[in-house]
């Protein structure tokens, strides 16, 4: 059982401990944090005192980020084996508050996904889900790696709080039914700092850092349910489904462990969610989709998603709770829930920015678009200004792309590929250009990429 020594943590330093015992782990065993990085990186495994001191002195501020950086990277290429990783992730969420949100009632569902391009599927998936009566207090991340993060987008929204106190968080939900907030210094400290120093040091595709992130905030907010959006393919941390079933098995796991019933989708990510890749600009591709105007494949997840959210909150069938999250898209209730939201969260809709500054990427063959390397088209976006190359790094909410051909797409020479909207102040390069262009493959047959949903699990 993954949570197996979970109770098993009454070695750490008290918070009156001297400094020089601060630097020793358990009944007087001379052990550091360099000497449990060594251990890691030479392939050791950590007890659970060992993992509960790491994450205790990383939130207490002191073990510094350069530790943790090291500790992440030989997490990275070590691993955790399953007891490692339950008690990393008991520890995570044991960093700040475990939400008590039984006063909201039953039919608390949340949804979080590993990670993608153009991925922006939570915005109108919460108030699509609240719509259908589900309660959704979702603590949602920022961008990582390549991929956006829904808090960054929401922030595009001038006034949107995303780190709303405990009390207001459940007021809102209260009021409204969803609620989306960050990692706060209450709610998962702990993975807000990690979070964001694994965005900056390439430590990101890490199996039980990945579940622990994810189960380490999701389980703090109450919830009785969780539907986990895995994404799978070159735009992906998971780029095999064999990687997506390993981190399924072990958040399923997790789940069982703590009596949250997790369903896990597998889900595609070989070419960019939607037209939109950036942050004020997928605000506006939300809000298409909450008018029932979005594209295909944004309403096909939604659907596919919230309809298991509202299973799990309703007890209904699957086909039950999709055709209750389309009709919510296109009745004007989900988008009702989410004006709601963001004013109870105090955005103003009619201040996000717009870009004034736009340069076309053009196909330079005509042909078919077989194929997009939609994490190089992340990775520019991000350079540009839509993510983070260092820690602290300021988004700026206007830079973003529009994918104008898609895979399966005819192409002329000359025609546009991506738009790609910029600051005047940080104008695209010629090579940043080319390397967009280089992301496209065009060729003489047509190809269609596969289903968009792979499997479930749960
Ligand atoms: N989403 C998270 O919250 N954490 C990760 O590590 C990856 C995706």
């Amino acid at each position: 059982m993954i949570l197996s020594a979970l109770a098993d943590a009454t070695m750490v330093p008290g918070p009156d401990a001297q400094p020089r015992d601060r630097d020793r782990l358990g009944k007087g065993t001379a052990v550091n944090i360099v000497e449990l990085i060594a251990k890691k990186r030479d392939g050791g495994v950590l007890s659970d005192d060992e993992i509960r001191y790491i994450i205790k002195e990383y939130s207490a501020d002191r073990m510094p980020s350069y530790q943790m950086a090291a500790m992440a990277m030989a997490i990275f290429f070590r691993g955790l084996d399953p007891r490692e990783t339950g008690t990393w992730t008991d520890a995570m969420l044991h960093s700040g508050r475990v939400l008590d949100m039984s006063e909201l009632g039953p039919g608390r569902v949340d949804k979080h996904s590993t990670g993608g391009v153009g991925d922006k599927i939570s915005l109108p998936l919460a108030p699509a889900a609240a719509a259908c009566g589900v309660i959704v207090p979702m603590v949602a991340g920022r961008g990582l790696g390549h991929t956006g993060g829904t808090v960054d987008k929401l922030e595009a929204i001038p006034g949107y709080d995303v780190s709303l106190p405990v009390d207001r968080f459940k007021a809102v939900l209260a009021e409204v039914g969803c609620s989306i907030i960050g990692q706060t210094e209450e709610i998962a400290p702990a993975d807000k700092r990690l979070y964001a120093l694994r965005d900056v040091t390439a430590t990101v595709e890490s199996i039980p850092l990945i579940c622990a992130s994810i189960m380490g905030k999701k389980l703090a907010e109450g919830i009785e349910g969780l539907v986990l959006d895995i994404k799978v393919g070159a735009g992906a941390f998971m780029k095999t489904v064999e990687s997506a079933r390993e981190l399924a098995r072990a958040m399923i796991a997790v789940g069982e462990a703590t009596n949250c019933r997790v369903i896990t989708i597998l889900t595609r990510m070989d070419e960019p969610l939607g037209r939109m890749i950036g942050n004020a600009c997928e605000i506006d591709e939300s809000v298409a989709c909450l008018r029932g105007e979005g594209p295909p494949d944004i309403e096909e997840l939604v659907v596919v998603l919230g309809g298991a959210m509202v299973e799990v909150a309703k007890g209904v069938s699957k086909e039950e709770g999709q055709a209750a999250i389309k009709a919510s898209l296109h009745d004007g209730t989900a988008l009702d829930r989410w004006n709601r939201m963001v004013a109870a969260q105090g955005g103003d809709m009619s201040k996000v920015p717009v870009a004034t500054h736009s340069v076309e990427v053009r196909a330079e063959r005509a042909g078919f678009v077989q194929l997009i390397e939609s994490r190089e088209l992340g990775m520019v976006a991000t350079i540009l200004g839509a993510g983070r190359l260092k820690a602290g790094d300021i988004i700026d909410p206007i830079v973003g792309m529009r994918v104008n051909a898609k895979v399966g797409d005819k192409v002329n020479i000359g025609d546009s590929l991506v738009t790609v909207s910029y600051n005047p102040a940080r104008p695209a390069s010629e090579a940043e250009l080319a390397r967009i262009l280089a992301a496209y493959t065009i060729g003489d047959d047509h190809r269609e990429l596969g289903p968009l949903i792979i499997e479930r699990w749960g």
